[in-house]
């Protein structure tokens, strides 16, 4: 409680003064962090003693020792061990599940969304998050994403999708309202057959999208008992990949079913969301097609939660949240130990913002090495959303996104679950006097 009151706390200084970001470009001035232990490349050993530069926004130069510099500030993390800025690969950053959440869609105005977003995205920020992929939602997203690349707000850096592609009664459609009402909620990315699903990724990638996010099977928290298997044709999981590639944008897929996951990774996928029933035959493929697994193991924890414990899911959403939810971890233990690449996701927005690190305690019981999980949530991540020259390790020449904590997360992961130290883009938002 502590933590969420001085997390609550820190957003609102920064929505109020401003002042941690009004200076994003410090100009010229070095800062230097002397850091105790400092895992600069997850998958690398980590360094001791270390002093990493800072100018701008960037990192100029690592040295060993605790150097001293005319003119530079100096941030003592001495006792802490210092690592890049964490990477959710899989986020909905306009919302958060609650049991209004149905009424919520045609109560509140973009304005209303985009300042919810704003709010998550500190909490994410806050968490040690310093870069993020939203997949999924309106256009609000795309708002946020230019507002904090402008430094006009704080937050992570933002890759974005918007609108998921999705057929007609498919897990991305809107369900459970009345006809009037299902028609002012059609999104211009609802599609079928080949040339309507060429229509729909082009309007997906006009409306801003960095990525694009297709619903290649059902899934949980879609109102429609139509199971969590294969939605679109072959031909329109083809047709998507290749408007897609014409316009220079990868495209990545929601599956659970295995019949899903398989067609999307032919069709030239380069990645799944969560993969739920993925076998050793599915692994192969991943590895074939070169392609990226994010697992989100606690969305599938915090929807069995509800179906137990809370009356939150209507009883189409409650049956699915009962069969894919348990067999999550599994699915994490066969795609490791069968080789896949493995990118830090959780779906937050499902669960809660600022939560996001518990993704950790579950890949590490799913058999992952602490180190393994760090490296799918800073290394792998950054590659994944397509920012690995400028995020996800602490070399010369990146943004210099910086975390803290007070333990050691390659001994136990939880040190991620309260983060002391947050610096974005040379920018300190906790930590640090
Ligand atoms: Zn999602």
């Amino acid at each position: 409680m502590k933590y969420l009151r001085s997390v609550l706390l820190g957003s609102i200084a920064l929505v109020l003064s401003g002042s941690a970001f009004a200076d994003d470009h410090n100009d010229e001035k070095i800062i230097i962090i002397h850091a105790g232990q400092v895992l600069a490349v997850p998958g690398k050993a980590p360094l001791s003693a270390q002093s990493i530069y800072i100018r701008d926004n960037k990192i100029v130069k690592i040295a060993p020792g605790y150097k001293l510099e005319k003119g530079a500030s100096v941030i003592d993390l001495k006792n802490s061990f210092v690592l890049p800025g964490l990477i959710d690969s899989h986020v909905h950053l306009r919302s958060e599940f609650n049991p209004n959440i149905r009424l919520d869609r045609l109560t509140k105005r973009p304005g209303d969304v985009a300042y919810d977003a704003l709010v998550n995205a500190r909490k994410t920020l806050m968490a040690g998050f310093t870069a993020v992929q939203d997949v999924g939602g309106t256009e609000e997203i795309f708002a946020l994403r230019d507002a904090v690349n402008a430094g006009k707000v704080a937050g992570p850096h933002i890759r974005a999708s918007g609108r998921p592609i999705s057929p007609t009664g498919g897990h991305g459609d809107a369900h459970g309202y009345r006809a009037e009402v299902l028609a002012i909620m059609h999104s211009p990315t609802i599609c079928d057959g080949v040339a309507d699903c060429r229509r729909a990724t082009r309007s997906a990638i006009k409306a801003g999208a960095d990525v694009v996010k297709i619903t290649a099977t059902g899934g949980v928290l879609s109102n429609t008992a139509a199971g969590v298997e294969q939605q679109f044709f072959d031909d329109e999981l083809i047709a998507i990949v290749e408007t897609a590639n014409k316009m220079g944008r990868k495209v990545t897929a929601h599956a659970h079913g295995k019949t899903g996951i398989d067609s999307a990774l032919k069709a030239g996928v380069k990645s799944i969301e969560h993969g739920t029933y993925l076998d050793v035959e599915t692994a192969e493929l991943f590895k074939k097609h070169d392609a990226v697994l994010v697992p989100t193991v606690l969305a599938g924890m915090t929807v069995v939660d509800w179906a137990k414990n809370k009356n939150w899911l209507p009883p189409a959403s409650k049956a699915k949240a009962l069969e894919v939810g348990p067999q999550m971890k599994d699915m994490l233990r066969i795609a490791y130990e069968n080789g896949v690449t493995i990118a830090f996701g959780t779906d937050t927005g499902v669960s809660k913002h600022g939560e996001n690190a518990r993704e950790f305690g579950y890949m590490v019981e799913a058999g992952m090495s602490e180190m393994d999980t760090i490296k799918a949530a800073t290394v792998t991540a950054a590659n994944h959303i397509e920012m690995g020259n400028t995020i996800g390790s602490i070399e010369i020449g990146k943004y210099a996104d910086i975390i803290a904590v007070d333990g050691n997360p390659l001994t136990n992961i939880e040190e991620l679950y309260d983060v002391d130290f947050v610096m974005k883009s040379g920018v300190v938002y906790k930590g640090g006097e």
